[in-house]
């Protein structure tokens, strides 16, 4: 009982001093291109344009994140940010520290899509639903298929289809 005040305690405090909280606005971060000169053809990138998205990572909550894309006015070519492509996939909103998060609570604690939201929730400080969840355990297998850490016989559980 007391482990479980202490426990309850603890997600107040984290809630309380989100970085959001603290700040008292959800935070913006610019992403830029390491480049700034076009390794085709040696012309100076511009900006093409500033692309805005909501991202949601385990350790800040909710972020804005703004990526600064390059372009080279002779060849065309686009350049992005390496360093947003580290934290986070193209056309998602979940942080691969949500992903890998929500396939550790489904495959190794073997915890219910319910009791995850409400961990996501009271721990983290995010809302999730659960058809977010079971498309982030579905882009772990993806990755884990590229980029293979898990074992099946380690973790049966992850290779069954989720219901
Ligand atoms: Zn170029």
């Amino acid at each position: 009982m007391a482990l479980a005040n202490l426990s309850a305690l603890l997600q107040d405090v984290n809630k309380q001093y989100s970085l959001s909280n603290v700040l008292g606005k959800i935070p913006v971060l610019h992403f830029h291109s390491e480049f700034n000169i076009c390794p085709e053809c040696g012309t100076v990138l511009i900006t093409q344009k500033v692309k805005q998205r909501t991202v949601f990572t385990k350790v800040y909550s909710e972020i804005k994140v703004k990526e600064h894309i390059k372009q080279c006015k002779k060849c065309n070519k686009k350049y992005y940010s390496s360093e947003l492509l580290k934290l986070v996939q193209k056309h998602c909103n979940y942080s691969y520290d949500c992903i890998v998060e929500v396939g550790k609570l489904r495959y190794i604690k073997k915890r219910q899509i319910s009791e995850i939201q409400e961990i996501f929730n009271n721990k983290y400080d995010l809302q999730i639903s659960y058809t977010q969840i079971r498309r982030l355990c579905y882009k772990l297998y993806v990755l884990n298929e590229k980029y293979p850490v898990i074992s099946i016989e380690k973790y049966p559980l992850f290779f069954t289809k989720i219901e």
